[in-house]
């Protein structure tokens, strides 16, 4: 219960940018500034994968970023969370037609999407809030039962 309590308060999150044109990540940007403050929501954006709960993903995922965006995945511990904000991290966008491998989910498990070109931040704090704290709650239940057995 407590634990619960906590995690609401205390989402951390790496932002990656897998190829987009920037457009999303600057909306992601906008939330730490005064007009949102996301830090007030108990979300902190310090891009360090090693210490996050939550991976925002944006982009169609390029060939480049294949190896890396699973690599990234991989240093996240758990339970971790992944939300791919955007057309191009949802379809790969006005970048299907390029060389591109995406969308995200072909290549890590997503556990909730924000649409839009870009989306707007209010959006994005709504799904992170919705999003983060039961997942993560799912995923602990998962991790117990898999050492339990
Ligand atoms: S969804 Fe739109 S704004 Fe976001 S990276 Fe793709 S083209 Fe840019």
């Amino acid at each position: 219960m407590i634990k619960e309590f906590f995690r609401k308060r205390s989402i951390h999150a790496c932002v990656v940018n897998t190829g987009g044109c920037n457009g999303c990540d600057i909306e992601i940007l906008t939330l730490i500034a005064s007009r949102y403050d996301i830090e007030q929501y108990g979300i902190y954006i310090h891009n360090n994968p090693r210490e996050a709960d939550l991976l925002i993903v944006t982009g169609p995922v390029t060939l480049p970023w294949k190896d890396r965006l699973k690599e990234l995945y991989e240093k996240t511990p758990e339970p971790k969370v992944v939300i791919a904000v955007g057309a191009c991290a949802l379809s790969c966008g006005i970048f299907k037609e390029g060389h591109v491998c995406g969308p995200v989910d072909r290549i890590i498990p997503v556990d909730g999407v924000i649409p839009g070109c870009p989306p707007r931040p209010a959006q994005i704090i709504e799904a992170i809030l919705k999003v983060v704290p039961t997942s993560i709650a799912e995923r602990e239940k998962v991790i117990k039962e898999e050492i339990s057995q």
